[in-house]
């Protein structure tokens, strides 16, 4: 070992399942060396019964930041010393910032969505359908909400899990919002301004099809899918054939790591190397 006053590298890392190749690791790296930063991002596997033990060690190896994956989201919550609103309000963490010795808990799934979003069209005030009740239609939900949408209609196949969103968002967050059961095709109103894919469906398939009549939409409408590989799905293809202007779930991904980025450095990342890195690492 070599002994000598160096100046080391800030450290950054993804706590979760293993993923080859991770492209998140790929897109935050090119942010660094875009701007400069000989600093490291790693991927590190963190088994369910060590979490505890991986949060802590962030403090003692001096990692400034930390993104969290699946099945940490939930979990991670009580090692933390403070989370923000949207945070505590999804009830899930995504990208933790080490600050003066605290660790604050984020969730930037809604906010890489809603950054998205306000390229394009202003939500307050405006009709949302919203398909799924997962984590990801959880955290977009809540920012829409914080956002000042006029009325969210959470559609979704399983019961519980619709009811229970629609709930938070109306009781928790404030906002009028209503669960519609899915079963069978789901006409969507013309009265929708913003409709967004937040389920799975498209993930890896670019012919999956969603049980979706799309026939009254109004040209112009926002549709928009979280699934970012294919980027280009089914459902964006069909929204932009009744004249949707569409948004894909890659540019979500890629301001989610935008936003961790700014919390961790105070610096404005170039996103468009992070674009091309995350394209590259997803071979699209
Ligand atoms: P969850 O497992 O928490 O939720 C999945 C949702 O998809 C549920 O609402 C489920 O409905 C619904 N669903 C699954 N299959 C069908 C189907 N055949 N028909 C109708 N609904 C279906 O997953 P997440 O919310 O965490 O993630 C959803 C997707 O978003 C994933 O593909 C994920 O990779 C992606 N994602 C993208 C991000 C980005 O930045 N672009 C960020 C986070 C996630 P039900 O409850 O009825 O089972």
């Amino acid at each position: 070992m070599v002994d000598q006053a160096v100046k080391l590298p800030e450290l950054f890392a993804l706590f979760g399942q293993p993923v080859a190749g991770n492209p998140t690791q790929e897109m935050i790296e090119a942010a660094f060396r875009a701007r400069g930063l000989n600093w490291r991002y790693l991927t590190i596997e963190v088994a369910p019964e060590e979490l505890e033990d991986a949060i802590l060690g962030m403090r003692a190896m001096g990692f400034l930041g930390v993104n969290i994956t699946k099945p940490h989201k939930i979990k991670v919550i009580p090692y933390l010393d403070r989370l923000t609103e949207a945070a505590a309000k999804i009830g899930a963490v995504n990208c933790i910032k080490l600050e003066k010795q605290e660790l604050l808990g984020e969730n930037t799934d809604g906010k890489g969505f809603l950054e998205s979003l306000q390229t394009v069209i202003e939500p307050a005030g405006k009709q949302v359908v919203l398909l799924g009740a997962g984590g990801a239609a959880r955290a977009i939900g809540v920012e829409l909400a914080l956002a000042g949408v006029k009325q969210i209609a959470v559609v979704n196949r399983d019961h519980n899990r619709g009811i229970e969103l629609a709930r938070l968002l109306s009781e928790d967050v404030g906002t009028n919002a209503q669960y519609i059961h899915w079963d069978g095709t789901y006409l969507v109103p013309s009265s929708t301004d913003i409709l967004i894919n937040a389920t799975s469906v498209g993930m890896d398939d670019a012919y999956a099809q969603l049980p979706l009549d799309m026939k009254e939409l109004r040209e112009g409408t926002i549709s928009a899918d979280v699934v970012f590989n294919p980027a280009d799905t089914l459902f964006l293809r069909q929204a932009r054939s009744a004249g949707c202007t569409t948004l894909d779930g890659l540019g979500m991904l890629v301001n989610q790591g935008v936003i961790g980025f700014r919390l961790w450095t105070g610096l404005e990342p170039d996103k468009d190397a992070m674009r091309v890195a995350m394209e590259e690492a997803l071979g699209s």
